[in-house]
This record gives C-alpha cells, sequence and structure tokens, in this order.
C-alpha cells in the first residue's frame, strides 16, 4: 500500500505536462537565443509558457521571469531589488517560508534592519503591527515587505490586501510568496497591489526545478545571476526549454481546472477534519479559525512526536509531513507553530496532511484508521503531557 498525502511538498508530474515536454528532450533540443529554426521553436515555447504563466495569475506576460523555482524568485526579489535601494527595513511575517527568511538574514549582514510582523493564535497576520513598524521607520528609508499569500504548513490564507494598502501608504515594496497559493486558489497578481509574486511548478503537478517571479515594470530590480541578456536581462543563464513548457502547461491546467480541484479538494478536507474531529476529539487543528487551503490540514495528537508518528506512518505506507525541521540533528519545532503561540512541545507533536488531485476518499479512510491506530500504540507509549 502507498498513499501519498504531502501535496504541499509537491506534486507528481501530470502527464499531460510531460507530453508537452518530451519533445524538448528530443527532436526540439534548439537553443532559443539561437538564430535559426530549432532556435526559433525553442523560443515560441518559452513565450507561450509565458503566456500560460501570467494568465494562472492575471500578469502581463512581460512581467514573468523565469527562474529555477520558488527558492530563487523569492532570493531574487528580496536580493534583486535590495541592490539598488539604499540599505532600510525588510518586513516579514513571522511564518514565511526559509526562502524567504534566510536571504532576508543575509541581507541583514549588508546593512538592512529586519521587522517581524506577528500572527495570532489563528495563524492570521496581525496587520495593526505592520502600521506600527512602518510609523517607527524615519520617511525616506527603503522598506521591502514580504508575506505570503497561503502559508505551507497551516494552509492560512493572509489578508495580503490589507498589507499592499498599508504597504502603498508607506511608500514599501511588496513581495508575496504565491508557491503554495497558485492553483489552490484564485490567484491576481494585477489586483494583489504587490510588486513582485513568486511562483513554484513543481506544487500544480509541473516538474521541479523551475519556477517565476512576477515583477511590476515600476521594480528597480539587479539580477542574482550575470551574464547573458535572458529573461530581458534579469536572469541570465540558457532557458530550460523543456521545464518552462512544462510549467506553461501545468499553469494552463491549474487555471482551467481550478474550481473543479478546489471543490473536490475540499469536499475531501470537511471529510478529514469530520472524522478528524469525531474520532480523535483530541487531536488539535491549527489555523482552523482562519480561511485556509482548501487542501491542507496541520494538526497535533497530545503525547505524540510527530517525528515517530511519521515514521511509523511511512512504515505503514502513509507519506505525510511532520512540521518538525530536522536540521542539525535536533528535532526542530515548526516556526510557524511557535509564531502562532503553540508551545513547543505541541508544535512537535505536529503533522500535515496535504490532498491533492488523485486524493481518494478511501485514501482518507486508510489514514484515519492507521492514524487511530497509531495514536493508541505512541499515547500508550507516551510520558509527554498535552499542553
Ligand atoms: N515558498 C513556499 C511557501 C514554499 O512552500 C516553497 C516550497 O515548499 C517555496 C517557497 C520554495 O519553492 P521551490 O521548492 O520551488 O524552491
Amino acid at each position: 500500500m502507498s498513499i501519498y498525502l504531502d501535496y504541499n511538498a509537491t506534486t507528481p508530474l501530470d502527464g499531460r505536462v510531460l507530453d508537452v515536454m518530451l519533445p524538448f528532450f528530443r527532436e526540439q533540443f534548439g537553443n532559443a537565443s539561437s538564430g535559426h529554426q530549432s532556435g526559433r521553436i525553442a523560443r515560441a515555447a518559452i513565450d507561450g509558457a509565458r503566456e500560460q504563466v501570467a494568465r494562472l495569475v492575471n500578469a502581463h506576460p512581460s512581467q514573468v521571469v523565469f527562474t529555477s523555482g520558488g527558492t530563487e524568485a523569492n532570493n531574487l526579489a528580496l536580493k534583486g531589488c535590495a541592490s539598488r535601494l539604499m540599505p532600510g527595513h525588510i518586513i516579514l511575517s513571522g511564518v514565511e517560508h526559509s526562502s524567504v527568511r534566510t536571504p532576508a538574514r543575509v541581507l541583514q549582514k549588508h546593512g538592512w534592519m529586519l521587522d517581524e510582523v506577528g500572527v495570532d493564535a489563528s495563524g492570521q497576520l496581525v496587520v495593526a503591527n505592520l502600521r506600527t513598524i512602518f510609523s517607527g521607520i524615519p520617511a525616506g528609508c527603503s522598506k521591502i515587505v514580504a508575506v505570503m499569500l497561503a502559508n505551507n504548513e497551516t494552509g492560512v490564507i493572509y489578508n495580503v490586501g490589507s498589507v499592499a494598502a498599508l504597504a502603498r501608504e508607506f511608500g514599501a515594496t511588496l513581495l508575496v510568496d504565491a508557491v503554495q497559493a497558485a492553483g489552490k486558489i484564485s490567484v491576481d497578481f494585477a489586483d494583489s497591489g504587490a510588486q513582485l509574486m513568486s511562483l513554484s511548478a513543481h506544487k500544480i503537478y509541473g516538474p521541479k526545478g523551475v519556477g517565476a517571479l512576477i515583477v511590476d515594470k515600476a521594480v528597480d530590480m539587479e539580477p542574482v545571476l550575470h551574464g547573458g541578456g535572458h529573461e530581458k536581462a534579469r536572469r541570465a543563464g540558457t532557458e530550460n526549454v523543456a521545464a518552462i513548457a512544462g510549467f506553461g502547461k501545468a499553469a494552463e491546467l491549474a487555471l482551467t481546472e481550478l474550481s473543479m480541484r478546489h471543490a473536490q479538494a475540499q469536499a475531501l478536507h470537511h471529510y478529514l477534519e469530520a472524522r478528524l474531529r469525531s474520532e480523535l476529539p483530541q487531536a488539535c487543528i491549527f489555523g482552523q479559525q482562519a480561511e485556509r487551503l482548501p487542501n491542507t490540514s496541520f494538526f497535533a495528537l497530545p503525547g505524540i512526536e510527530g517525528e515517530t508518528l511519521l515514521m511509523n506512518l511511512d512504515q505503514a505506507g502513509l507519506a505525510v509531513s511532520s512540521g518538525s525541521a530536522c536540521g542539525t540533528g535536533e528535532v526542530e519545532p515548526s516556526h510557524v507553530l511557535l509564531a502562532m503561540g503553540v508551545t513547543p512541545e505541541r508544535a512537535r507533536g505536529a503533522i500535515r496532511v496535504s490532498l491533492g488531485k488523485a486524493s481518494r476518499r478511501d485514501e482518507i479512510d486508510c489514514f484515519i484508521d492507521c492514524l487511530k491506530q497509531q495514536a493508541r500504540v505512541l499515547q500508550s507509549f507516551s510520558t509527554v503531557a498535552c499542553a
């Protein structure tokens, strides 16, 4: 038995995407910068994909800069903008992905100040905090704000509109990390008030190693990769034509199938959480008071280590994720849960289930049955008190 319930980590490649990609590994191997027929075919594929990706998030094709993924898009946004400004303030929410947090910390070493906007117990941004932070920054100081549209762990959807309104009022550049939101909920760059938005193909049934940064034309941005004039001199390097074409197809499918995928995931999600609440009433579901993605449940069972539960479920053929990061051998509790005020003991027990377009009700049944069995076994050994 093998049941995959970790679609926020990555998604399988859609067969229709693979079909679009294959010719670029075989006969259509041209370099998109070449001036001959084979180069023109590659260029046309990239241009087509640029339109498809732009359409997914209501952006203009000229605003799409292809990158090697969401991590590079976030790095390019933060480092690229910071390079063209006098060091000032970078303001992040406390729940950002490491691909935003880490480059922001790097910029701290180059004179930028780092401020953090808190989240409340439901996981939602405390927007009033942002006004306080902005008000304390001297006029004329550069300001970059980064906020995700939806959280990868809890699935909480952030009130980016309010952040954008404040960013506009105080003259800040806004990056929205839409890596987890795109393909799951409707995303509108033009309407968001953001100047920058990051995307990743492998979260929407596209290939790994390709993504995009959507860049408003008013943004002055230094490339991170220097070389040729690719991507209108915003990201040098010979384009990965197959991956970009695949990203385009995945974006097209994500848009045309959005409402169907959303409805399907939501129905299963309701079913999963209804069974959790009735059969494991001690489960604490994080972020459940906030608006969330239709596919994500992040929860903890008292007295159970998430890592142990994850390993036992893995042995039983169930792939889920824990909310802990294991960096130096120590299992660190999720920074997202800590930011929400969850105790480290409880946070260490968290596991995330994220559903995808191939998820089925019988898989949820199997997961809940296995979880109940594991909970009985592990809780009987446990000495950890429920926080
Ligand atoms: N941003 C968020 C919210 C993510 O969840 C991820 C990946 O999990 C990334 C950025 C990084 O994207 P990529 O894996 O394409 O580098």
